[in-house]
Order: C-alpha cells, then sequence, then structure tokens
C-alpha cells in the first residue's frame, strides 16, 4: 500500500489527533512517517528523548546501533533505560521502552560495532541518521558514508551545561558535513571525565527529535548548515552559519 491510498486508522487517529490537530500537520504527514527509517547511533542520554518522542510521534522504522551496555551511572540521564535494563545491551533496553510506548513500530537492533560497509549496508536505505555519540572516530565514519550513500543527518551533542546541534543534508548543495565543521578533531572529552547536568541532554535529544520531525515532513526551517549552540548556564541559544569547506576531505570534489 503506498502513502496515496493509504488511510489512518481510527486508533491511529485517536493516537496522534493532538498532532493532527495543528495546521502544520495532516494525515498524509503522518503517513508519511509511518513509511519512515531512521538509524539511530547510540540510545544514551540523547538517544533516549530522541527515540522516545519519535517512537511516540509515529515513526515507523528505528535501526538502533549501541554496542554498550546498560550501567547504573547511566540512569542519572539516559531515561529510556531503567533499573531492571542493567546489564542489558542499550539497542536492546531501549527497543523495550520503545515498543511499550508504540506497538506499531519496528525496531532493529544493531549490537556490535560496524566497519564502513556494514554501516553502508544499513545506512543506504534510510530516511535520516541520528548521531549522539561522544567519539569523534564513529562520527566521521558516520559522516562519510552519509555523504557518500547522500542520506541527511542530524548530529546532537552535551557536555557539562553546554550542547550542540547540526543538521547537514548531501542532497543540499550548500550543506557543510560533519567534517567541514571539525576537520580533525581527535581529542575527546566524554561525560565520564567532565560529567553533565542530565537535562541538558535531555532538552539537546529533544531538540534532536524535533528538527527531526520537521526535517522528514518538509516543515519549518530545517535550519542546515546551521550549528545551534545552547549554554544552560545562560539560557541562551546561538546559530552559527557554517560553510561547506573548498578543501573538506569527505564532501569536497
Ligand atoms: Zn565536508
Amino acid at each position: 500500500m503506498t502513502v496515496e491510498t493509504e488511510k489512518l486508522t481510527d486508533e491511529q487517529w485517536l493516537r496522534y489527533s493532538r498532532h493532527l490537530l495543528l495546521p502544520q500537520f495532516d494525515q498524509s504527514h503522518q503517513l508519511k512517517l509511518q513509511h519512515t527509517t531512521v538509524f539511530v547511533y547510540g540510545a544514551g542520554g540523547l538517544g533516549s528523548p530522541l527515540l522516545m518522542y519519535l517512537a511516540a510521534r509515529g515513526v515507523k522504522n528505528f535501526i538502533i546501533n549501541v554496542f554498550d551496555t546498560v550501567e547504573i551511572s547511566n540512569l542519572q540521564r539516559q531515561i529510556i533505560h531503567n533499573q531492571q535494563s542493567i546489564g542489558l545491551n542499550k539497542a536492546q533496553s531501549a527497543k523495550q521502552t520503545i515498543e511499550n510506548l508504540n506497538s506499531d513500530i519496528n525496531v532493529t537492533c544493531v549490537e556490535q560495532k560496524l566497519d564502513e560497509t556494514q554501516l553502508t549496508h544499513f545506512v543506504k536505505d534510510c530516511d535520516l541518521v541520528l548521531v549522539g555519540t561522544d567519539n569523534f572516530e564513529s562520527r566521521y565514519l558516520i559522516n562519510k558514508v552519509c555523504t557518500q550513500t547522500k542520506v541527511a543527518q542530524i548530529s546532537a551533542a552535551a557536555l557539562g551545561f553546554e550542547g550542540q546541534l547540526f543538521v547537514m543534508d548531501p542532497n543540499t548543495q550548500s550543506s557543510p558535513c560533519y567534517q567541514c565543521l571539525y576537520p580533525d578533531a581527535n581529542e575527546e572529552i566524554t561525560c565520564s571525565q567532565a560529567g553533565v547536568l542530565s537535562p541538558v541532554v535531555g532538552v539537546l535529544g529533544t531538540m534532536q527529535a524535533l528538527s527531526a520531525i520537521k526535517f522528514l515532513t518538509k516543515i519549518g526551517d530545517s535550519q542546515i548548515g546551521k550549528l545551534q549552540l545552547f549554554d544552560a548556564l545562560s539560557g541562551q541559544w546561538r546559530i552559527i552559519n557554517v560553510k561547506k569547506r573548498e578543501n573538506c576531505v569527505t564532501c569536497s570534489k
């Protein structure tokens, strides 16, 4: 059944009624999300609200790639997991939570670290890639695969009292990629080293979900190429226009 001939069921009208009341969303937007596949890298502090809001919103297919397990020190901010999930792979734990939220969704858990070929296999048919990891090596690899397969990505990060969000789309000619933003980052400072205030990751993960819904349904300004910076202490957001680098090793011709 295609989006053109498909209709929402009565239960779906009820479930999504608060969205369908918004003038910007109609049945076609809801049906579009029900034919959407997202690749989510990480199911931690950012991935928690991200996955829960996208599942609640009616995004249909999820591929969750995480290779670590839930630990007690995660529970301060990774609210998709609970005490019973300690020791469980995070993709499996996240799957349990979001399937309880919405049984209409499909979740594929990928529990191992993927190389470029394997990552390409999963990403190439996705509508959007969502990245929330503090590992630059993985971010560069995902960026390379997204650039080659022409799949858009939304990256989020948070540390201490600060966070950032960056939307990239290789199908938009002027769009920078992640390596245009950070050409040769190598030193990672992680939450386990520097700490993070839990609602800060919540704000950024929620913004990532919001940007994903806007991008997938094509409503509003998707803010491609704009680096959005949040400082929780001042309560301020700043937006920086990031230009595509002519000599970028990943996206320049
Ligand atoms: Zn680039």
